[in-house]
């Protein structure tokens, strides 16, 4: 006989974020959808550079690496992480206290809200945002506190572009108070592809010197940045490493979503506090897919000479995949140069599909994401008198289930009263095969072909 329990067992933290999104959407996809352009992933591989490193480092002879390495990353990758980021933000990072790396960018977050954020702490979080910064700022105990970007019309006879969201400068500066802890900043944005230029950073940057707040930075799209837009790092503005954690993921830098291999870089008075979460939940991350150790060698051990004359080793996944874009940072064949290139040219191309069925795409400057106004396929969408669902995720879910196209609704990326000011706005996933953008294409032109008989 079991004992029946009539007390509370949740903890109260977990009140008001049990719902979640993703779980939904993903769900009805995986049900419903033939094309998915929904969740933010790649359904193309990781480049054979990195995926030849992970099966030299998991196959080779150094057992090792399938046993622990150091907590808060294995000493091959937090060197080249060091070594690489170091150039792009003009400074001498010391891999073992500058660098921590992370299950993903998701728990390089976690650790940043549950290290700094305290009871009452309030932090400022731009809209739309990457849904999971609310309900971690909540955990931690804190308050969000929202400012949204706001579109402005678009240039005669052009397209809206993500560039065209902006931040109203007296509004920014309205939210600070004597209780923000810290602002939390994507760029580019998820899901808006915005990239924030310099002149907005810097406005930023003012105003968390001014109120002494710190800056969380996602940069997990760091590289997929288009039509020549330069990605500029926060972190690299006057006054701004010492407030500053950074965080990106070689989940979107190497197309390889699944490995969860995160970081984040900042200064020792800061990533202290991310080392104590760190080592007291998650405590290491898998090895395999972080090392870049040689035969032989031992967890922990810094190896020697790797780069153009290292052995051909079992240096394996991300430490390889930097290693090989230092050497290849300048040239055609760099990595990062040719997805951002690529995917450039999926974004063109599903713009050129949404706008030939008849919605109408805002143009992102980066990321993988595009969103689009589906105002003019609403009365496909039977009406909900009494549902406050918001117009968006109604259509999304009809979509998938009557269309097999899966998309996101924008409104996911909302809080909970804002949730309807951009409802009629979805955000599509471009980072696909051709042939998934195809069969997207075809979804979408046959809609339109239906709508259009008598
Ligand atoms: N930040 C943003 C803005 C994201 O879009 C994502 C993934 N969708 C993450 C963080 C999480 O990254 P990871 O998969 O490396 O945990």
């Amino acid at each position: 006989l079991q004992a029946k329990m009539s007390r509370l067992v949740q903890a109260r933290r977990l009140e008001g974020v049990d719902q979640n999104i993703w779980v939904e959407f993903v769900k009805l996809a995986a049900t419903h959808a033939t094309v998915n352009l929904g969740q933010g992933f790649p359904d193309f591989p990781p480049p054979d550079f990195l995926r030849e490193a992970l099966v030299r480092a998991v196959g080779g002879g150094n057992h090792l690496l399938h046993q622990y390495t150091r907590a808060f990353g294995h000493p091959p990758l937090v060197k080249i992480l060091a070594e690489f980021f170091g150039k792009l933000l003009g400074r001498e990072l010391d891999p073992l206290n500058n660098v921590m790396v992370t299950v993903g960018a998701y728990q390089a977050l976690f650790c940043c809200f549950q290290a700094f954020v305290d009871e009452g702490d309030e932090v400022i979080i731009i809209e739309p945002f990457f849904d999971c910064y609310e309900p971690m700022v909540k955990m931690a105990g804190g308050t969000p506190v929202f400012v949204p970007l706001r579109p402005k019309a678009p240039g005669a006879g052009k397209p809206m572009s993500s560039a065209d969201w902006q931040l109203d400068p007296a509004e920014l500066s309205s939210k600070f108070s004597k209780r923000t802890k810290a602002l939390v900043l994507n760029s580019p944005n998820n899901p808006l592809g915005k990239v924030f230029d310099r002149g907005e950073l810097q406005l930023i940057a003012e105003l968390c010197i001014k109120h002494d707040v710190l800056c969380i930075s996602d940069e997990v799209y760091e590289w997929l940045v288009f039509d020549g837009k330069e990605h500029v790092r926060i972190a690299s503005l006057p006054g701004m490493w010492e407030r500053t954690i950074s965080i990106s993921s070689a989940g979107k830098t190497f197309s390889a979503t699944g490995w969860k291999v995160g970081w984040t870089l900042g200064p020792w008075r800061l990533l202290q506090h991310l080392h104590t979460v760190h080592q007291n939940s998650v405590y290491h991350c898998a090895t395999a897919a972080q090392v870049g150790s040689q035969r032989g060698a031992r967890p922990g051990d810094v190896p020697k000479g790797a780069g153009p004359h290292a052995p051909p080793c079992p240096q394996e996944a991300v430490a390889v995949g930097f290693r090989r874009e230092l050497e290849h940072r300048e040239r055609a064949d760099s990595y990062f140069t040719q997805l951002a290139r690529e995917l450039q040219g999926k974004r063109d191309r599903l713009i050129r599909s949404l706008e030939a069925a008849g919605m109408t795409p805002i143009v992102p400057e980066g990321t993988f994401f595009l969103v689009a106004d589906v105002s003019a396929f609403a009365s496909d969408v039977p009406e909900a008198p009494g549902s406050d669902e918001p117009f968006d995720s109604r259509f999304v879910k009809w979509m998938v289930k009557n269309k097999g196209l899966a998309a996101i609704p924008l409104s996911a990326f909302y809080s909970g009263p804002h949730k309807n000011d951009y409802s009629r706005f979805v955000r599509f996933c471009f980072a696909k095969e051709e042939a998934t953008l195809d069969a997207a294409n075809d979804i979408l032109q046959k809609w339109k072909q239906e709508r259009a008989a008598p």
